[in-house]
């Protein structure tokens, strides 16, 4: 994928600033940082979304999403960490090659994710579960 810019971040033909990398796997700060030390993980070959991933290829970002975690919490003392994908247009993702973030969290960041609930909708729970019976 050459003109994905994740590819291309990945295979160092695009400078990032690296937090970690292995074999399957590559992280780095994100260019619209959060908040400090906001954390972008990705897979080193070209999946599009959780969707397409292979399930062991997503086994390898949920482990680097642990170093980095452990990391941040024994050298930074972060306690706080929300953990995000957005797979799809209209679960608004923007970069086409899965990306996970790492979004460290800090006392008055004057941060808010807010989600609009339906508890009305808890009533149709029994049909929701029957339509995905196996
Ligand atoms: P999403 O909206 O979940 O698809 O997030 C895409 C993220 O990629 C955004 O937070 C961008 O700031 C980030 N991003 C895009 N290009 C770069 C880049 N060259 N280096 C670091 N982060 C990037
Ligand atoms: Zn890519």
């Amino acid at each position: 994928m050459e003109d994905c810019i994740f590819c291309n971040i990945a295979h160092g033909k695009v400078h990032s600033w690296k937090v970690y990398e292995d074999e399957q796997t590559y992280a780095f700060l994100d260019i619209n940082p959060v908040n400090e030390y906001h954390t972008l993980v990705i897979p080193k070959k070209h999946y599009e979304d959780i969707f397409d991933i292979p399930d062991e290829e997503a086994i390898c970002i949920m482990k680097t999403i642990k170093v980095i975690t452990n990391l941040y919490n024994s050298k930074l003392v972060i306690r706080n960490i929300q953990i995000l994908n957005s797979s799809g247009r209209e679960a608004q993702q923007d970069v086409f090659h899965i990306h996970f973030h790492i979004i460290p969290r800090y006392s008055g960041d004057k941060q808010n994710i807010k989600w609009v609930t339906h508890n009305e909708w808890c009533n149709r729970f029994d049909e929701l579960l029957e339509k995905i019976k196996q």
